[in-house]
């Protein structure tokens, strides 16, 4: 048994009992209740001299018991503790590097840490009417949008984004190409090929999910978006993604990501497990574009997406 360095006394002695009994009643009635485990207490010469004199707050905060039990909850460490960041799936081992280098280049803003806060969406989940409607207005927005003076030169047309209007899954990418700039259609070139691949894969349809870009106007010479046309445009994906309600959302690529959770982080960084936008789920993989040139990525985007396949599958709609 522990005992009183001072005194050889056990720990336990009535006088030591009803001392740690009339601090706790201190804290308590300073609307302290809850205190980190700690595995082992150490009495100190000074705490048992506290024990043995009346309690005041200066007793309090000069024994060592105020340095080493505390680590007392606040509403800050309490939300710490009881924030719930939802299901996460056990991660699929990274690699430690990127395999190859990004299609895109590192965007060159700020870097930032994901945000830890799960919320829940805005909007209340509206019927398909409203979405639409909803939508539609969003998209008339989008057609007079000039916040991007080069893409406004350049594009024939805005690409709005399409698909199922109360989706279960979101596909997120980087902007429109030269042949979604023609046909005012998202992932329409190879890259949508590809990506009509994945979804099949997952035993979805293309009229089953909802398919949008960070951008709604071509980058001239398809370039990679730059982070201030991606700020400009982040209010109109954002909205749609709000309006639209999905369960999972899929980013494709690092400027996905960027518009997004507004992180630089790197994919092969974020990808193999779920982050949270509002009231959804959200995966990050590799752009189809980049599996055109690096055909190796194809397996870990398969992992990726499978990810995505089980929670749908164990979580069937009502
Ligand atoms: S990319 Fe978005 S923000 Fe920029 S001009 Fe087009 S619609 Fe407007």
């Amino acid at each position: 048994m522990e005992t009183n360095s001072d005194s050889n006394q056990p720990l336990t002695t009535p006088a030591l009992r009803h001392g740690l009994a009339q601090i706790l009643k201190c804290y308590a009635a300073g609307g302290l209740r809850r205190f980190n485990r700690v595995n082992q207490v150490v009495v100190s010469p000074n705490l048992t001299a506290n024990l043995n004199s009346p309690l005041t707050d200066n007793a309090l905060t000069t024994s060592r018991l105020a340095t080493e039990i505390p680590a007392i909850s606040s509403p800050a460490t309490d939300r710490l503790a009881t924030q719930k960041i939802g299901p996460v799936a056990a991660p699929i081992a990274a690699p430690a590097a990127e395999p190859v280098a990004e299609l895109s280049a590192e965007p060159k803003v700020a870097r930032v840490s994901l945000p830890l806060t799960v919320s829940t969406w805005q909007l209340p989940n509206l019927p398909e009417s409203e979405r639409l409607e909803k939508l539609n207005h969003l998209n008339t927005q989008v057609q007079a949008c000039r916040k991007c003076e080069e893409l406004v030169c350049y594009r024939r047309q805005t690409v709005f984004g399409e698909g199922k209007l109360q989706p279960r899954v979101c596909f997120f990418g980087e902007a429109p190409g030269a042949d979604e700039d023609q046909q005012g259609r998202p992932f329409v070139g190879a890259a949508g090929k590809l990506l009509m691949d994945i979804i099949k894969a997952m035993r979805l349809s293309r009229e089953e999910v909802y398919i949008l870009n960070s951008l709604k106007c071509r980058p001239p010479q398809n370039r990679t978006p730059l982070p201030e046309e991606v700020d400009n445009c982040r209010p109109y994906a954002l909205t749609q993604l709000e309006i639209l309600q999905p369960e999972f959302i899929i980013l494709l690529g690092a400027v996905a990501v960027q518009s997004v959770l507004q992180s630089t982080e790197s994919v092969g960084r974020l990808r193999g497990r779920f982050h949270h936008f509002h009231g959804a789920r959200v995966l990050v993989t590799y752009h189809p574009a980049y599996l055109l040139r690096n055909a190796d990525a194809k397996k870990l985007v398969w992992a990726d997406v499978q990810m995505v396949m089980r929670e749908l599958e164990a979580n069937p709609p009502n």
